[in-house]
């Protein structure tokens, strides 16, 4: 076990969707959070990460920075995904062995896992076969900090551990309209309609892939859990383990925003991978569950939406 009370605890990416999530929940830990600075501090960049770790020596770290997009966002820009994850992951992870932090966790993401991986998918598919290509550079970004983590614990005994957290949604999300996930995307597209009395709401592709959605915040209770519990290798699945396609994803986000329209399909949109579950027997195994429905995840997404529409990223 690691407990978490007294230990300085750093989460890098602390402003973002899953960051941000992190520090509301490790608020309870009885840890010192360690802020940073957006101005001070680009991940992106060796000296500047070398020299805040050095500065503030956390003894644990959640790597929950990374640049992140829907779809269309990694269509559009495979060098930035390839580039700045890579380089927010070599750098954290160096600096973070070099001043001895005790434990790290880094977070990767379910589309590491090959296209074609038999569903739900375990952790051990990773890298039996190609990958799903409209996601391809993040995923081999991620895959490498997977594999940092691993060579870090293999050569310098570090107890650096991954987790891989299905698709999520939540408070702090980004709702750019052609770059964020679907839940955003979809979640501002029918409340607009809804506003405006349109008849009908586009959503991309078929309809017929089908995904499996977390709710951040019990994304950010994983990852405590497996902070204090969890030392090993291999990366572990965070999900609820269920799917579901994503017209029905559309049309529950229809009923939380209270919107009688219907749904087009726009298949000059891309569908990407047919089907994204995974299976979260080692973390159930583990003792620990997702708490939180997608009924009830989603009810509370619309209103943090609401609370923020005028200031949404
Ligand atoms: P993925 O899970 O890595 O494929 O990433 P996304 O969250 O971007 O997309 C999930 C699925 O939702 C894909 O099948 C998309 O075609 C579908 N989708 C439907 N409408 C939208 C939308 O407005 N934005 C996005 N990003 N995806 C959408």
């Amino acid at each position: 076990a690691f407990p978490l009370a007294g230990k300085r605890v750093w989460v890098a990416g602390q402003r973002g969707m899953v960051g941000s999530a992190l520090v509301r929940r490790l608020a309870g830990e009885g840890c010192t959070l360690i802020q940073d600075r957006r101005a001070d501090l680009d991940l992106r960049r060796q000296a500047d990460v070398a020299a805040f770790l050095a500065a503030e020596r956390p003894q644990a770290v959640v790597l929950a920075a990374a640049r992140v997009g829907g779809i269309h966002a990694n269509a559009t820009y495979p060098a930035d995904f390839l580039y700045d994850n890579l380089m927010i992951e070599a750098n954290v992870v160096h600096a973070a062995a070099a001043v001895g932090v005790e434990k790290l966790l880094f977070l990767g993401s379910s589309c590491i896992y090959p296209r074609a991986a038999p569903q739900p998918i375990r952790e051990d598919a990773l890298l039996t076969g190609p990958l799903e290509p409209t996601n391809e550079p993040y995923a081999i970004a991620k895959i490498a900090g997977i594999a940092l983590c691993q060579a870090y614990r293999r050569q310098h005994g570090c107890d650096f551990i991954t987790a891989m957290p299905t698709n999520l949604f939540g408070p702090g999300d980004s709702f750019h309209p052609e770059n964020s996930h679907v839940p955003a995307a979809l979640l501002r597209r029918i409340h607009a309609a809804k506003e405006a009395g349109a008849p009908t709401v586009t959503v991309w592709g078929t309809g017929r892939p089908r995904r499996e959605f977390l709710y951040v915040d019990d994304l950010a209770d994983a990852c405590v859990f497996l902070m204090t519990r969890y030392s090993g290798a291999a990366p572990v699945n965070v999900g609820t383990g269920e799917d579901l396609p994503i017209a029905d994803f559309a049309a529950a986000l229809c009923r939380t925003v209270g919107y009688t329209g219907t749904l087009t399909y726009d298949t000059s949109r891309p569908d990407g991978t047919p089907r994204k579950v995974l299976d979260v027997s080692t973390l159930t195994g583990l003792g620990w569950r997702a708490q939180t429905s997608l009924e009830e995840g989603l009810r509370l997404y619309y209103r943090w939406f609401l609370d923020h529409i005028d200031r949404l990223r």
